[in-house]
């Protein structure tokens, strides 16, 4: 192919022909370029489509300045040049060309460079198509799409063996927002707004491209670091800031970034930068999104062992809550010293990670929503395990622990009903401990229906939220349980001794029964007692146990 020779002029008319033939058989547009009469032959449909005076037209240069985006038109004349200098025989480009509309469009051009007698460049030959059809290129932005991204980049890195850079992922934060409010077309409408922005925010050897839905993404194939990231970021946001107030607010938006760095060296995959810049942008927008965050492994560590985690609960959870165990710890009362309930407490024995403390599995089970299954198994099991001891202690009463993603997600009440009636055990006998996190209120319906229910409420971990006694008093709460943490400092300390001395006093004045948490010595237990707490719970009495271990230590005996 390299050593074409000109044709003579009766050859040139039937290679014209051929060319009138095949512009039949594709979409493409075909063109040849007469380097010496400096003359363009096209596709009639490319007459239609772009600006161009006929489909055989000459003076070159000047027609074609017209129709080439200004910022692609100098690597297009530099390559037109070494063609005629006999530098190369190449020309395959992606670039900008207007269309009748104005608009710009991305076309891929590929020729072949046909040489004369003489060996020297005669014509080039080839094919125009238009990528937007090959989604390489976006028709709502004008921009280019990962399509394109991830030929760019591969080309990027084989290219150069130190290459280095950044892959900024950008995101609407309100996108969803917007196209409710203003539909599609208004939703599309800043999607050109941000693609504008993007163009003329970033740097150079920066480009944006458009990714799926709001999210775009600037490759910065310049060595760039975090540094020219956050500067590129601050640039945009400024942009936006600035823009949302010239148009009066009439679209108000904000955009987050998450980035990630590459080398050529670590990174030949871009599938595993995408995957990492959508890890950054989750957290920009889980810390309160119109902000830039920076990919940190060992987050991502964290994040995709909480996953895993998560998925071996729900394995438990489907295999009728195989690994899962209800432990018990005595509730001692204060007065008499005797045994009157035990708090359920949840134990996950994990094939994969041991035994795991509930401070750190319950709240993957709140956040995956499996907390709802696993509280009905829990609301089974220690009902009925309640029921059963209460044959050797007629009025043991059992604490279950709720949380607050149950309590909005799931109908407790109902739940709980069931066990009941499936077990025959009086709801008076059952303690529902919530813990005191500010959410009280939003349950107010949820707590009037334990109260009419005749079950008990208690409030975990008194004193670490915002909760006061009136209020307390006004939810019909039974109990206050008071945290551990009260008594490890209120025993060293004056001051906080005092404070858990009046909590309990208090309690007692507006007639709520406080169980104090967390006492693990005699000499902790002489200290406490003598404040009077209805109830007492500690390692001191016992600590969490089988069902087994504690009917052997605590009922049996
Ligand atoms: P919590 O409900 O306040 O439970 C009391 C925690 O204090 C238990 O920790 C218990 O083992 C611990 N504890 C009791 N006495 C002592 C003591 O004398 N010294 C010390 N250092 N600790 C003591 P555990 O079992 O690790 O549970 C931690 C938290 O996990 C619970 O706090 C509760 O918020 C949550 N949790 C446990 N089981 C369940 C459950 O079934 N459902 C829900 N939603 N949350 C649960
Ligand atoms: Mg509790
Ligand atoms: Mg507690």
């Amino acid at each position: 192919m390299n050593n074409l020779i000109k044709p003579n002029e009766l050859i040139y008319s039937q290679f014209e022909y051929a060319f009138s033939i095949m512009d039949k058989c594709t979409d493409d547009y075909i063109f040849i370029l007469d380097f010496a009469e400096d003359c363009y032959n096209i596709s009639e449909s490319a007459v239609k489509r772009f600006p161009l005076p006929c489909s055989k037209f000459k003076n070159v240069t000047n027609v074609l300045k017209n129709i080439i985006h200004p910022d692609d038109y100098s690597m297009i004349e530099e390559n037109l040049k070494e063609i005629v200098e006999g530098k190369t025989e190449l020309h395959n480009f992606e670039y900008r060309w207007k269309n009748k509309d104005g608009d710009y469009v991305w076309i891929s051009c590929r020729g072949q460079v046909v040489l004369d007698k003489n060996g020297k460049a005669a014509y080039l030959a080839g094919r125009i198509s238009e990528i937007g059809s090959l989604k390489r290129a976006d028709n709502i932005t004008g921009l280019l799409t990962d399509i394109q991204l991830n030929k760019d980049y591969k080309s990027y890195i084989s290219k150069n063996k130190n290459a280095k850079g950044y892959l900024m992922r950008i995101k609407i934060d309100n996108f969803g927002e917007l196209n409710r409010r203003y539909g599609k077309s208004g939703g599309n409408n800043v999607l050109r707004i941000v693609a504008r922005i993007l163009e003329n925010s970033i740097a150079n050897n920066e480009r944006p491209y458009r990714y799926e839905n709001s999210n775009f993404v600037i490759f910065n194939y310049n060595g760039g670091g975090i540094d020219e990231a956050k500067k590129t970021y601050e640039n945009i946001r400024y942009a936006v800031e600035t823009e949302t107030e010239n148009i009066d607010y009439k679209f108000f938006f904000t955009i987050s970034a998450g980035v990630i760095e590459f080398s050529s060296e670590k990174h030949n995959d871009i599938e595993d930068l995408y995957k990492k810049s959508e890890f950054a942008i989750y957290l920009a927008s889980k810390k309160g999104a119109n902000n830039i965050e920076i990919f940190d492994k060992t987050e991502y560590v964290n994040y995709i062992k909480r996953l895993k985690i998560q998925e071996n609960l729900r394995i438990d959870v489907k295999n009728n809550f195989e690994d899962f165990e209800l432990y018990y710890q005595p509730i001692i009362e204060n007065e008499t010293k005797k045994l009157v309930g035990a708090e359920a407490l949840l134990r996950w024995k994990s094939k994969e990670y041991g035994n795991m403390p509930p401070v750190e599995f319950v709240p993957i089970l709140e956040e995956s929503g499996l907390i709802v299954p696993v509280g009905k198994w829990i609301f089974h099991t220690a009902i009925k395990q309640c029921k059963f001891w209460q044959e050797y202690i007629p009025n043991f009463k059992v604490n279950i622990n709720i949380s607050y993603v149950q309590l909005r997600t799931s109908d407790v009440l109902n739940d709980i009903n069931k066990c009941i009636k499936e077990t025959g055990l009086d709801p008076k006998y059952i303690v529902i401990e919530i813990t005191e996190s500010g959410h009280l209120d939003m349950n107010n319906a949820l707590i009037k229906g334990f109260y009419e229910g005749n079950f008990r409420l208690a409030i975990d971990d008194f004193g670490t939220g915002y909760s006061n006694m009136r209020y307390l008093q006004y939810l019909n709460v039974n109990t206050i349980k008071i945290d551990r943490s009260f008594v490890e400092r209120a025993s060293k300390n004056p001051y906080d001794f005092k404070i858990v001395k009046h909590m309990i006093d208090m309690a007692h004045s507006i007639n709520l029964e406080v169980c104090l948490e967390g006492i693990e010595t005699e000499e902790e237990l002489s200290i406490f007692e003598a404040l009077n707490p209805t109830y007492i719970q500690g390692y001191y009495f016992g600590r969490p146990v089988s069902k087994d271990k504690f009917f052997e230590d605590n009922i049996k005996k």
